[in-house]
């Protein structure tokens, strides 16, 4: 870990992020930690990168360091395997704490008051917004949005001649498919209207 992330900048702290989090559904329990480290002990991200730290990501909420979490990538690593929820001996229920920290996280980058550690949320809702549309994933459409938002129009250019050739070896269609019952699926998101029944 480098010398600067130990460093704590008192004007940038936010004594209300704790019970900004302890509101969130899945935050609740957040106060009740008492840094005993069974979660990074337990977590097999720790394993692949030496970074990953459950119990430094509280301490960071408790302190207050609110933009400094919210715009880490740390928040969109975790792997939702539940080892740190089954060990906490303070159901502090980490899983579920991430999982807030991302929506707040979200709420803020939607906002533009922060900027995104992590494509990965920008994957997700590539992924998640072909499948509420058509009821399963359409390549094309996903990847175009991801590498748009993900790594902006110059980077996205930079796949063309790759989605090209793919093309060209029949490996992704030029329109979409809906699945019978897709709008059965836009239900599930909560969205009507289109595709077949
Ligand atoms: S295991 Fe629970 S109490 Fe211990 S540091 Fe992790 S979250 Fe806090
Ligand atoms: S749920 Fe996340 S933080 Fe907890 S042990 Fe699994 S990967 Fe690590």
């Amino acid at each position: 870990m480098a010398a600067d992330e130990n460093k704590v900048e008192i004007a940038l702290l936010d004594s209300e992020f704790k019970h900004e989090v302890a509101r969130e559904p899945g935050g609740e329990n957040i106060k009740a930690c008492f840094q005993c480290s069974s979660c990074t002990l337990s977590c097999p991200i720790t394993e692949l990168d030496d970074g990953f730290n459950p119990r430094r990501i509280i301490r960071k909420v408790l302190l207050g360091m609110r933009e400094d979490v919210l715009s880490s990538e740390d928040i969109w690593n975790c792997a939702g395997c539940l080892m740190c929820y089954e060990r906490c001996p303070q159901n502090v229920r980490f899983t579920d704490v991430v999982e807030s920290l991302r929506r707040i996280a979200l709420k803020e980058s939607d906002a533009g008051r922060i900027k995104l550690g992590s494509s990965k949320p920008i994957f997700d809702r590539a992924f998640a917004g072909t499948v509420r549309r058509y009821g399963r994933i359409f390549e094309p459409e996903m990847m175009t949005r991801y590498l748009l938002f993900g790594k902006g129009p110059i980077g996205a250019l930079g796949y063309t001649e790759l989605g090209l050739r793919m093309f060209l070896k029949g490996k992704i269609p030029l329109l979409p498919h809906w699945i019978e019952g897709s709008s059965k699926v836009r239900r599930l998101f909560g969205t009507k209207g289109g595709g077949k029944e």
